[in-house]
Protein backbone atom coordinates (compact mmCIF):
# COMPACT_ATOMS: atom_id res chain seq x y z
CA UNK A 1 0.00 0.00 0.00
CA UNK A 2 1.52 3.39 -1.01
CA UNK A 3 0.39 6.65 -1.91
CA UNK A 4 2.63 6.60 -5.22
CA UNK A 5 4.88 4.90 -7.04
CA UNK A 6 8.75 5.43 -5.57
CA UNK A 7 7.64 8.03 -3.25
CA UNK A 8 8.03 7.80 0.57
CA UNK A 9 5.06 9.37 2.10
CA UNK A 10 5.34 10.68 5.43
CA UNK A 11 2.19 13.21 5.11
CA UNK A 12 -0.18 10.49 6.84
CA UNK A 13 -1.91 13.31 9.22
CA UNK A 14 -2.80 15.13 5.97
CA UNK A 15 -4.59 11.67 4.07
CA UNK A 16 -3.88 7.90 4.72
CA UNK A 17 -3.91 5.82 1.05
CA UNK A 18 -6.94 3.37 0.76
CA UNK A 19 -5.93 -0.25 2.26
CA UNK A 20 -6.97 -2.67 -0.41
CA UNK A 21 -9.33 -4.39 1.86
CA UNK A 22 -11.09 -1.58 2.61
CA UNK A 23 -11.39 -0.92 -1.59
CA UNK A 24 -12.47 -4.69 -1.21
CA UNK A 25 -15.21 -3.98 0.69
CA UNK A 26 -16.38 -1.00 -0.89
CA UNK A 27 -16.61 -1.99 -4.10
CA UNK A 28 -19.89 -3.85 -4.57
CA UNK A 29 -21.51 -0.73 -3.03
CA UNK A 30 -21.37 0.88 -6.23
CA UNK A 31 -22.16 -1.95 -8.39
CA UNK A 32 -23.89 -5.26 -7.34
CA UNK A 33 -25.74 -3.80 -4.25
CA UNK A 34 -25.65 0.23 -5.11
CA UNK A 35 -29.05 0.07 -4.23
CA UNK A 36 -30.42 3.29 -1.46
CA UNK A 37 -30.53 2.70 1.92
CA UNK A 38 -33.97 3.94 2.40
CA UNK A 39 -35.21 1.66 -0.29
CA UNK A 40 -37.68 -1.49 0.43
CA UNK A 41 -36.07 -3.93 -2.11
CA UNK A 42 -33.54 -6.25 -2.14
CA UNK A 43 -30.60 -3.80 -3.20
CA UNK A 44 -31.61 -1.15 -0.64
CA UNK A 45 -31.81 -3.68 2.62
CA UNK A 46 -28.12 -4.53 1.29
CA UNK A 47 -26.79 -1.28 1.19
CA UNK A 48 -28.81 -0.66 4.58
CA UNK A 49 -27.19 -3.52 6.27
CA UNK A 50 -23.84 -2.33 4.68
CA UNK A 51 -24.25 0.61 6.44
CA UNK A 52 -25.18 -1.00 9.87
CA UNK A 53 -22.61 -3.30 9.69
CA UNK A 54 -20.54 -0.22 9.88
CA UNK A 55 -22.48 1.74 12.24
CA UNK A 56 -21.67 -1.62 14.54
CA UNK A 57 -17.67 -1.55 13.88
CA UNK A 58 -17.16 2.38 15.28
CA UNK A 59 -19.30 1.38 18.29
CA UNK A 60 -17.47 -1.22 19.16
CA UNK A 61 -14.28 0.72 18.95
CA UNK A 62 -15.93 3.80 20.68
CA UNK A 63 -17.05 1.21 22.90
CA UNK A 64 -20.92 3.44 22.38
CA UNK A 65 -24.28 2.18 21.11
CA UNK A 66 -24.72 2.07 17.41
CA UNK A 67 -27.53 4.76 17.73
CA UNK A 68 -24.66 7.05 19.00
CA UNK A 69 -22.86 6.98 15.73
CA UNK A 70 -24.07 9.39 13.07
CA UNK A 71 -22.06 9.41 9.53
CA UNK A 72 -21.33 13.00 7.89
CA UNK A 73 -19.26 13.85 5.11
CA UNK A 74 -15.99 13.76 6.97
CA UNK A 75 -13.93 15.32 9.87
CA UNK A 76 -15.13 19.13 9.09
CA UNK A 77 -18.42 18.49 8.88
CA UNK A 78 -18.38 16.57 12.47
CA UNK A 79 -16.33 19.37 13.63
CA UNK A 80 -19.27 22.31 12.25
CA UNK A 81 -22.07 20.41 13.25
CA UNK A 82 -21.17 19.21 17.03
CA UNK A 83 -19.97 23.36 17.20
CA UNK A 84 -23.04 24.98 15.66
CA UNK A 85 -25.32 22.14 16.34
CA UNK A 86 -24.85 21.67 20.31
CA UNK A 87 -24.36 25.33 20.95
CA UNK A 88 -28.03 26.27 19.39
CA UNK A 89 -30.69 25.79 22.24
CA UNK A 90 -28.05 27.66 24.99
CA UNK A 91 -26.56 31.45 24.56
CA UNK A 92 -23.76 30.72 26.26
CA UNK A 93 -20.09 30.91 25.96
CA UNK A 94 -18.23 28.66 23.92
CA UNK A 95 -14.77 27.82 25.32
CA UNK A 96 -11.96 26.07 22.46
CA UNK A 97 -8.38 26.29 22.23
CA UNK A 98 -6.44 28.57 20.06
CA UNK A 99 -4.65 25.54 18.48
CA UNK A 100 -7.76 23.32 16.92
CA UNK A 101 -8.49 22.80 13.74
CA UNK A 102 -10.11 25.57 11.87
CA UNK A 103 -13.24 23.37 10.94
CA UNK A 104 -13.42 24.32 14.56
CA UNK A 105 -11.96 27.62 14.92
CA UNK A 106 -14.04 28.85 11.59
CA UNK A 107 -16.72 27.61 12.54
CA UNK A 108 -16.77 29.53 16.16
CA UNK A 109 -15.87 32.26 14.24
CA UNK A 110 -19.10 31.78 12.24
CA UNK A 111 -20.82 32.11 15.20
CA UNK A 112 -19.22 35.13 16.64
CA UNK A 113 -20.08 37.10 13.41
CA UNK A 114 -24.10 36.76 14.99
CA UNK A 115 -22.74 37.81 18.43
CA UNK A 116 -21.67 34.56 20.18
CA UNK A 117 -18.97 35.15 22.67
CA UNK A 118 -16.12 32.46 22.01
CA UNK A 119 -13.38 32.13 24.29
CA UNK A 120 -10.06 30.75 23.28
CA UNK A 121 -7.92 28.87 25.34
CA UNK A 122 -4.27 29.62 25.36
CA UNK A 123 -1.45 26.75 25.39
CA UNK A 124 2.09 26.18 26.98
CA UNK A 125 4.92 25.73 24.80
CA UNK A 126 4.58 22.06 24.22
CA UNK A 127 0.67 22.38 22.79
CA UNK A 128 -0.86 22.07 26.00
CA UNK A 129 -3.91 24.04 26.84
CA UNK A 130 -3.96 25.86 29.96
CA UNK A 131 -6.22 24.06 32.70
CA UNK A 132 -6.06 26.96 35.03
CA UNK A 133 -7.49 29.08 32.38
CA UNK A 134 -9.77 26.49 31.27
CA UNK A 135 -11.34 26.36 35.20
CA UNK A 136 -11.05 30.32 35.91
CA UNK A 137 -13.70 30.68 32.42
CA UNK A 138 -15.74 27.94 33.53
CA UNK A 139 -16.06 29.11 36.81
CA UNK A 140 -17.40 32.75 35.53
CA UNK A 141 -20.17 30.57 34.65
CA UNK A 142 -22.50 30.82 31.28
CA UNK A 143 -20.36 28.49 29.29
CA UNK A 144 -22.98 25.99 27.28
CA UNK A 145 -20.00 24.20 24.88
CA UNK A 146 -16.31 23.46 25.10
CA UNK A 147 -14.69 21.64 22.46
CA UNK A 148 -10.87 20.77 22.56
CA UNK A 149 -9.03 18.62 20.00
CA UNK A 150 -7.62 15.11 21.23
CA UNK A 151 -4.45 15.60 19.13
CA UNK A 152 -3.09 18.40 17.04
CA UNK A 153 -2.66 17.31 13.54
CA UNK A 154 0.33 19.30 12.75
CA UNK A 155 2.52 18.69 16.07
CA UNK A 156 0.56 15.44 17.61
CA UNK A 157 0.24 17.26 20.89
CA UNK A 158 -1.97 15.67 23.30
CA UNK A 159 -4.66 17.71 25.30
CA UNK A 160 -5.49 16.58 28.71
CA UNK A 161 -9.02 15.64 27.45
CA UNK A 162 -10.08 13.59 30.41
CA UNK A 163 -9.93 16.56 32.89
CA UNK A 164 -11.52 19.10 30.03
CA UNK A 165 -14.12 16.42 30.32
CA UNK A 166 -14.31 15.93 33.65
CA UNK A 167 -14.84 19.96 34.08
CA UNK A 168 -17.19 20.20 31.52
CA UNK A 169 -19.34 17.37 33.06
CA UNK A 170 -19.53 18.35 36.71
CA UNK A 171 -20.98 21.74 35.26
CA UNK A 172 -23.31 20.26 32.87
CA UNK A 173 -21.50 22.25 29.73
CA UNK A 174 -21.75 19.49 26.74
CA UNK A 175 -17.99 18.74 25.22
CA UNK A 176 -16.92 17.92 22.01
CA UNK A 177 -13.60 16.25 21.56
CA UNK A 178 -12.73 16.65 17.88
CA UNK A 179 -11.00 12.71 17.38
CA UNK A 180 -9.85 13.35 13.69
CA UNK A 181 -5.94 12.73 13.84
CA UNK A 182 -6.62 9.97 17.15
CA UNK A 183 -9.70 7.73 16.53
CA UNK A 184 -8.43 4.20 15.26
CA UNK A 185 -4.32 5.13 16.39
CA UNK A 186 -5.30 5.05 20.35
CA UNK A 187 -8.04 4.15 21.84
CA UNK A 188 -10.84 6.47 21.62
CA UNK A 189 -14.10 6.16 24.33
CA UNK A 190 -16.18 9.38 24.51
CA UNK A 191 -17.72 7.94 28.24
CA UNK A 192 -14.28 7.76 29.68
CA UNK A 193 -13.40 11.55 28.40
CA UNK A 194 -16.86 12.24 29.32
CA UNK A 195 -17.76 13.73 25.83
CA UNK A 196 -20.62 14.19 24.82
CA UNK A 197 -19.88 14.43 21.05
CA UNK A 198 -16.84 13.36 19.16
CA UNK A 199 -15.64 13.54 15.42
CA UNK A 200 -13.59 11.19 12.90
CA UNK A 201 -12.61 10.78 9.99
CA UNK A 202 -12.30 7.88 7.77
CA UNK A 203 -9.03 9.16 5.34
CA UNK A 204 -6.64 9.79 8.44
CA UNK A 205 -6.90 5.68 8.98
CA UNK A 206 -6.65 4.30 5.61
CA UNK A 207 -9.56 4.98 5.05
CA UNK A 208 -11.96 6.46 1.98
CA UNK A 209 -11.74 10.68 2.03
CA UNK A 210 -15.76 12.11 2.05
CA UNK A 211 -17.08 9.85 4.84
CA UNK A 212 -16.73 10.99 8.98
CA UNK A 213 -18.88 10.24 11.67
CA UNK A 214 -19.83 12.31 14.95
CA UNK A 215 -20.70 10.52 17.93
CA UNK A 216 -23.44 11.67 19.89
CA UNK A 217 -23.76 10.65 23.38
CA UNK A 218 -27.56 8.95 23.67
CA UNK A 219 -30.34 11.61 24.40
CA UNK A 220 -27.96 14.89 23.63
CA UNK A 221 -30.00 17.23 21.89
CA UNK A 222 -28.50 18.95 18.10
CA UNK A 223 -29.77 21.25 15.94
CA UNK A 224 -29.13 19.61 12.26
CA UNK A 225 -26.71 20.90 9.95
CA UNK A 226 -28.61 19.02 7.19
CA UNK A 227 -32.06 19.78 6.40
CA UNK A 228 -34.09 17.15 4.13
CA UNK A 229 -34.68 13.53 4.64
CA UNK A 230 -35.30 11.20 7.88
CA UNK A 231 -31.71 10.00 7.57
CA UNK A 232 -29.24 9.43 10.03
CA UNK A 233 -31.58 9.31 13.30
CA UNK A 234 -33.30 12.18 11.90
CA UNK A 235 -30.60 14.65 12.14
CA UNK A 236 -28.73 14.68 9.58
CA UNK A 237 -30.48 14.52 5.95
CA UNK A 238 -28.73 13.62 2.99
CA UNK A 239 -28.86 9.60 0.93
CA UNK A 240 -25.86 7.97 3.24
CA UNK A 241 -22.45 7.88 1.41
CA UNK A 242 -22.62 4.09 1.38
CA UNK A 243 -19.72 2.57 -0.18
CA UNK A 244 -17.47 4.89 1.72
CA UNK A 245 -19.30 4.50 5.13
CA UNK A 246 -18.77 0.74 4.11
CA UNK A 247 -14.89 1.91 3.90
CA UNK A 248 -14.68 3.57 6.92
CA UNK A 249 -16.26 0.87 8.95
CA UNK A 250 -13.96 -1.85 7.55
CA UNK A 251 -10.56 0.74 8.42
CA UNK A 252 -12.01 0.95 11.77
CA UNK A 253 -12.09 -2.72 12.02
CA UNK A 254 -8.22 -2.68 10.83
CA UNK A 255 -7.41 -0.27 12.87
CA UNK A 256 -8.82 -1.92 15.96
CA UNK A 257 -7.04 -5.35 14.84
CA UNK A 258 -3.74 -2.80 14.94
CA UNK A 259 -3.87 -1.16 18.00
CA UNK A 260 -1.37 -3.11 19.91
CA UNK A 261 1.64 -3.23 17.61
CA UNK A 262 1.40 -0.35 14.72
CA UNK A 263 1.30 2.73 17.15
CA UNK A 264 4.48 0.86 18.85
CA UNK A 265 6.29 1.20 15.38
CA UNK A 266 4.87 4.08 14.69
CA UNK A 267 7.03 5.80 17.65
CA UNK A 268 9.98 3.50 17.05
CA UNK A 269 10.19 5.23 13.66
CA UNK A 270 9.61 8.28 14.74
CA UNK A 271 12.03 8.39 17.49
CA UNK A 272 14.53 7.27 15.21
CA UNK A 273 13.74 10.30 12.69
CA UNK A 274 13.82 12.19 15.14
CA UNK A 275 17.49 10.68 16.54
CA UNK A 276 19.14 10.90 13.00
CA UNK A 277 18.00 14.18 12.15
CA UNK A 278 19.30 15.55 15.25
CA UNK A 279 22.49 14.33 14.36
CA UNK A 280 23.14 15.14 11.21
CA UNK A 281 21.68 18.69 10.94
CA UNK A 282 22.68 21.73 13.00
CA UNK A 283 19.89 24.21 14.39
CA UNK A 284 16.75 22.01 14.44
CA UNK A 285 14.10 22.48 16.96
CA UNK A 286 11.37 19.48 17.51
CA UNK A 287 8.39 21.06 18.17
CA UNK A 288 6.25 19.99 20.98
CA UNK A 289 9.16 17.53 22.02
CA UNK A 290 8.31 17.78 25.97
CA UNK A 291 4.86 17.25 25.81
CA UNK A 292 2.75 14.14 25.68
CA UNK A 293 2.72 13.46 21.64
CA UNK A 294 1.04 11.19 19.11
CA UNK A 295 3.33 8.42 18.33
CA UNK A 296 3.45 9.15 14.55
CA UNK A 297 4.11 13.23 14.44
CA UNK A 298 7.18 14.92 14.10
CA UNK A 299 6.82 18.85 13.73
CA UNK A 300 10.77 19.90 13.18
CA UNK A 301 11.97 23.43 12.52
CA UNK A 302 14.79 24.07 10.20
CA UNK A 303 15.84 27.06 11.21
CA UNK A 304 17.27 29.45 8.22
CA UNK A 305 15.00 28.19 5.52
CA UNK A 306 11.10 28.51 5.02
CA UNK A 307 9.35 25.28 5.20
CA UNK A 308 7.86 25.35 1.63
CA UNK A 309 11.44 25.02 0.31
CA UNK A 310 12.03 22.33 2.05
CA UNK A 311 8.94 20.58 1.09
CA UNK A 312 9.64 21.05 -2.55
CA UNK A 313 13.35 19.90 -1.84
CA UNK A 314 12.16 16.79 -0.31
CA UNK A 315 9.33 16.17 -2.99
CA UNK A 316 12.09 16.67 -6.09
CA UNK A 317 13.92 13.86 -3.81
CA UNK A 318 10.59 11.72 -3.74
CA UNK A 319 9.66 12.27 0.04
CA UNK A 320 6.18 13.31 0.66
CA UNK A 321 6.02 15.82 4.31
CA UNK A 322 4.14 18.98 4.62
CA UNK A 323 4.91 22.45 5.45
CA UNK A 324 3.67 23.95 9.06
CA UNK A 325 1.97 27.00 7.26
CA UNK A 326 -1.61 27.06 6.14
CA UNK A 327 -1.96 28.11 2.22
CA UNK A 328 -4.29 31.03 2.16
CA UNK A 329 -4.99 32.96 -0.76
CA UNK A 330 -1.88 32.68 -2.45
CA UNK A 331 -0.06 33.86 0.55
CA UNK A 332 1.94 31.58 3.30
CA UNK A 333 1.28 32.29 6.74
CA UNK A 334 2.97 30.82 9.77
CA UNK A 335 0.93 28.22 11.44
CA UNK A 336 -1.21 29.54 14.23
CA UNK A 337 -0.30 26.29 16.13
CA UNK A 338 2.94 27.13 16.36
CA UNK A 339 2.84 30.63 16.86
CA UNK A 340 0.38 29.80 19.67
CA UNK A 341 2.70 27.78 21.43
CA UNK A 342 5.30 30.93 21.60
CA UNK A 343 7.71 29.93 18.49
CA UNK A 344 9.21 32.93 16.53
CA UNK A 345 6.90 33.64 13.71
CA UNK A 346 10.59 32.34 11.42
CA UNK A 347 10.80 29.65 13.17
CA UNK A 348 7.29 28.86 13.02
CA UNK A 349 7.78 29.89 9.37
CA UNK A 350 10.77 27.08 8.86
CA UNK A 351 8.62 24.01 10.24
CA UNK A 352 8.27 20.67 8.37
CA UNK A 353 5.65 17.85 9.78
CA UNK A 354 6.44 14.31 9.11
CA UNK A 355 3.73 11.95 9.83
CA UNK A 356 4.13 8.35 9.77
CA UNK A 357 1.68 5.66 8.72
CA UNK A 358 1.17 1.60 8.10
CA UNK A 359 3.07 2.12 4.44
CA UNK A 360 6.13 3.12 6.44
CA UNK A 361 9.59 1.23 7.65
CA UNK A 362 12.91 1.64 8.88
CA UNK A 363 14.25 1.52 5.66
CA UNK A 364 12.38 4.37 4.14
CA UNK A 365 13.00 6.36 7.38
CA UNK A 366 16.78 5.67 6.69
CA UNK A 367 16.55 7.46 3.70
CA UNK A 368 14.98 9.92 4.77
CA UNK A 369 17.69 11.09 7.20
CA UNK A 370 20.10 10.58 4.60
CA UNK A 371 18.64 12.70 2.30
CA UNK A 372 17.66 15.60 4.45
CA UNK A 373 21.16 17.26 5.67
CA UNK A 374 22.28 17.44 1.92
CA UNK A 375 18.87 19.42 1.19
CA UNK A 376 18.58 21.64 4.38
CA UNK A 377 22.14 23.02 3.70
CA UNK A 378 21.77 23.45 0.13
CA UNK A 379 18.81 25.82 0.93
CA UNK A 380 20.47 27.09 3.43
CA UNK A 381 23.43 28.53 1.69
CA UNK A 382 20.35 29.96 -0.77
CA UNK A 383 18.32 31.24 1.82
CA UNK A 384 17.43 34.89 1.71
CA UNK A 385 14.92 34.02 4.30
N1 LIG B 1 -9.91 18.00 12.62
C1 LIG B 1 -8.61 17.68 12.58
C2 LIG B 1 -7.83 17.65 13.85
C3 LIG B 1 -8.00 17.36 11.37
O1 LIG B 1 -6.70 17.05 11.34
C4 LIG B 1 -8.78 17.39 10.19
C5 LIG B 1 -8.14 17.11 8.87
O2 LIG B 1 -6.98 17.37 8.67
C6 LIG B 1 -10.15 17.72 10.27
C7 LIG B 1 -10.67 18.02 11.50
C8 LIG B 1 -11.02 17.74 9.05
O3 LIG B 1 -11.29 16.42 8.61
P1 LIG B 1 -11.73 16.14 7.10
O4 LIG B 1 -10.49 16.25 6.26
O5 LIG B 1 -12.28 14.74 7.14
O6 LIG B 1 -12.77 17.13 6.74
Amino acid sequence: MTAGEGIIYLDHNATTPVHPSVLEVMLPYWESAAGNPSSLHRSGVQARQGVEEARASLASALLCDPEEIHFTSGGTEADNWAIKGLSAADAGKIITSAVEHHAVLHSCQHLQGSGREVVYLPVDTHGQLDLQALEDIIEGGDVSLLSIMHANNETGSLQPVVEAGEMARERGILFHVDAVQTFGKVPVHPAALNADAVSMSAHKINGPKGVGALYLRSGTAIEPLMHGGDHEGGVRAGTENVAGIVGFGRASQLCQQQLDHAPEQWRQLRDHLEAGLSASVDDIVINGRSGPRMMNTSSIAFTGVESEAIVMGLDLAGIAVSSGSACASGKTDPSHVLLAMGLEPRLAASSVRFSIGLSNDQGEIDRVVEAVPEIVTRLRALSVF
